[in-house]
């Protein structure tokens, strides 16, 4: 009895020094790594040395675009020459920052969604939005089909085909595309925006896809107003034509909780903006938004356009033109841009300190490479 105590109480003591030990791993890590509370606007301010960084940023980007292609489902937009790349980054206090072909004009594709979506919450209200889609991830392509054949079932978000199909069908008996185009020149502070004619007649005749899933949609009540009307309101959205620069202008009034900090205009209430961003961050690469969350950490929307729409909370609007594409349809250079500049420019939500360093980040990033996570 005596003897088994005594062995109960060893073990239990072994036990206690092994978590000591652990303990004291953890804090004098935490005590040796911690850096005093950053400002991260402070990158921002010196526009020359973001510059510099940025430019660096693009020369390792640029690398990656013989991986990528073109799309091609719209005939029109596989004519686009696929080594173009540039970004404009505007913080909220500070200069533009704008380098390559940062204006060089591209249709929006899905970048547009953002918008049906931020009208859609403005003028239908958010009950009657997310009572025809969800907010959840897909983790499906952004064409897919899958979730419609479910009884019940309503698109998984407005960030992807069938969601913003949705949302045009709500949108379609509140406001013309004429109203769209007003509203998008206004918020992306550029009035040359316009439709690509060639675009839109382009992906008309080729978008059987997206037509099969508005008629699903028709049919299970979800949109209840003219399918071709509808799924030709979604297109001319879709080609409209912008600029690195004009994301970068809605990125920053989105940052900026949906006010322009420069005429203090309004251009969205703030809860839209943050249910915007939100869905942004979780659905906004369509199956590549988790490892991008990981890997970059700003809210971003992609288009088959070759363009990125990212959101710095509070800090910058940034806008990226890069046409060749990844296997997810997100532009493969623009995103590897970002990722090179999201922690050095302080830009991720998640910013961490140690993310650079040769024993942290570093290594596991190259561990998950290694093991093809990335
Ligand atoms: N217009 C395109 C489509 O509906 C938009 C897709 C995208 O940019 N991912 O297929």
């Amino acid at each position: 009895m005596t003897d088994s105590n005594d062995k109960n109480k060893e073990v239990k003591q072994k036990l206690h020094d092994k978590a000591e030990e652990m303990h004291e791993k953890l804090v004098e890590r935490k005590t040796v790594h911690m850096e005093p509370v950053i400002d991260r606007k402070y990158h921002l301010r010196e526009t020359s040395k973001a510059k510099e960084i940025i430019e660096k940023a693009m020369d390792v980007a640029k690398d990656e675009i013989p991986k990528g292609a073109v799309a091609t489902y719209i005939p029109e937009l596989g004519k686009v020459e696929p080594h173009q790349l540039g970004i404009c980054l505007y913080p909220l206090s500070g200069d533009k920052i704008c380098i390559g072909d940062y204006d060089v004009r591209f249709t929006m594709q899905s970048v547009s969604k953002v918008l049906m979506l931020i009208v859609a919450l403005e003028v239908c209200g958010l009950k009657n939005v997310f009572r025809k889609v969800g907010m959840e991830p897909s983790g499906e392509a952004f064409d897919s089909l899958v979730e419609l054949d479910v009884n019940d079932s309503k698109p998984y978000n407005p960030l992807i085909n069938s969601g913003a199909l949705a949302v045009c069908g709500l949108l379609l008996p509140e406001v013309s595309f004429q109203d769209m185009l007003r509203y998008t020149r206004n918020v992306c502070s550029d009035q040359f925006i316009d439709l690509n004619e060639a675009v839109f007649d382009s992906e008309m005749k080729t978008c059987s896809r997206n037509r099969s899933i508005a008629y699903l949609l028709e049919s299970k009540g979800i949109i209840t107003t003219d399918v071709e009307d509808t799924l030709r309101f979604y297109t001319k959205m879709c080609s409209m034509d912008v600029t690195a620069e004009s994301l970068a202008n809605l990125g920053k009034k989105l940052a900026n909780d949906g006010v322009c900090s420069i005429d203090g205009k309004r251009y969205m209430s703030s809860r839209t903006a943050r249910i915007v961003k939100t869905l942004m961050l979780t659905c906004g690469m369509y199956d590549g938004s988790g490892s991008f969350a990981i890997k970059v950490g700003i809210p971003t929307k992609s288009g088959v356009g070759g363009g990125l729409l990212s959101v710095s909370d509070k800090r910058a609007g940034i806008g990226v033109f890069g046409p060749a594409l990844d296997a997810q349809g997100n532009s493969i250079a623009g995103c590897k841009l970002l990722r090179e500049i999201s922690n050095e420019l302080r830009l991720n939500l998640f910013y961490d300190p140690e993310w650079n360093k040769e024993d942290a980040g570093d290594t596991v990033l190259k561990e998950m490479q290694d093991n093809s996570v990335m």
